[in-house]
């Protein structure tokens, strides 16, 4: 017989995740804080409990999609008495590598054969919604191999990226990319406005030669060269820029704590912070462009 599986944060994410597990025949109790995001989910076919507890205390797999490490800290506090011996407890909220990796020594202490896996993911709602994410895990071989099956309902690659903690890191490093070369990307559109060069040209020439990256081939910041990127759609979300900014945020705390040197980084956070105190944390991370077009104030 299938698992049952308890899911804990119903939201953008954890909703259409959980529907997922649903489709693919797993028996899913799900639970959130918001009775609307309780609601929506049981539109969705996912039973729901009236407590956290409650909804883990005859699963095999628990999922938690919950804001940051301490919502998830707060949680797994709570329903890590709740949960049956050698129960699975997943994570897949974006975090600090410090708090994943107290979340596994607190499944470790309970000594209750609890399994535990850091499995942050990325593809946002789109991907959250389509069953193609990307899973990056951190935690033992064993706890991997478990979760796998469970994984695959709702992502399309799965990665093992090392032990506890190792997914968060693999999640912070590529969103540093990211924020970094979405700024270089959209710094070159503006570049070339000024220069008189066409957005298009600029596209066909970077999109193929050294400049070429996602956020120019996939996510291109300007409308037009990209027909399914936000810019097309009034830089509606997508990734918000809120969310950019708590993993930039989250990237530079790290790299604080390694004694990384990441200047870039840096910067990207230091631009997303502004962008986002001038009223723009809900629009889309590459709206940016608009942003550096107009000084970088608006
Ligand atoms: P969200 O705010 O839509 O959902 C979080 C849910 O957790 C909310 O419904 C909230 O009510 C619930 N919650 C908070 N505290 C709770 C508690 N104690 N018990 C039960 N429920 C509780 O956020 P989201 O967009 O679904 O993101 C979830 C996580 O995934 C975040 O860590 C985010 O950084 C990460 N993430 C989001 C995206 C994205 O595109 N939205 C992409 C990748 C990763």
């Amino acid at each position: 017989m299938a698992e049952t599986i308890a899911f804990i944060g119903l939201g953008n994410m954890g909703c259409p995740m959980a529907a997922n597990l649903v489709k693919g025949g797993y028996r899913v109790t799900g639970f959130d804080l918001s009775p609307t995001a309780c609601a929506d989910a049981r539109e969705k076919g996912i039973k729901t409990a009236t407590s956290a507890p409650e909804a883990v205390s005859d699963a095999d797999v628990v999922i938690t999609m919950l804001p940051a490490g301490r919502h998830v800290l707060a949680v797994w506090r709570e329903i890590v008495p709740a949960m049956k011996d050698g129960a699975l407890l997943i994570d897949s909220s974006t975090l600090d590598v410090g708090s994943a990796r107290q979340a596994h020594e607190m499944a470790a202490a309970a000594n209750r054969g609890l399994a535990s896996l850091d499995a942050p993911v990325s593809g946002g709602v789109g991907g959250a919604t389509a069953g193609t994410l990307t899973f990056m895990c951190g935690g033992t071989g064993e706890a991997f191999a478990r979760a796998r099956p469970v994984l695959e309902k709702m992502g399309a690659k799965i990665v093992h990226c090392g032990d506890a903690g190792a997914g968060q890191a693999a999640k912070i490093c590529n969103n540093m990319i990211l924020g970094i070369s979405m700024i270089g990307v959209a710094e070159a559109f503006v570049l070339a406005e000024k220069l008189g060069l066409s957005h298009q040209a600029l596209f066909d020439v970077a999109s193929t030669s050294s400049g070429q990256c996602w956020s120019l081939t996939s996510y291109c910041p300007v409308p037009g060269p990209v027909p399914s990127s936000p810019a097309n759609n009034g830089y509606k979300p997508g990734f918000a820029a809120a969310l950019m900014l708590k993993d930039l945020r989250l990237a530079q705390e790290a790299a604080n704590a390694t004694g990384a040197t990441t200047p870039l980084g840096a910067e990207a956070a230091q631009l997303y912070s502004l962008f986002a105190a001038a009223g723009h944390a809900s629009e889309d991370f590459s709206g940016i462009i608009n942003f550096l077009r107009g000084g970088g104030k608006d």
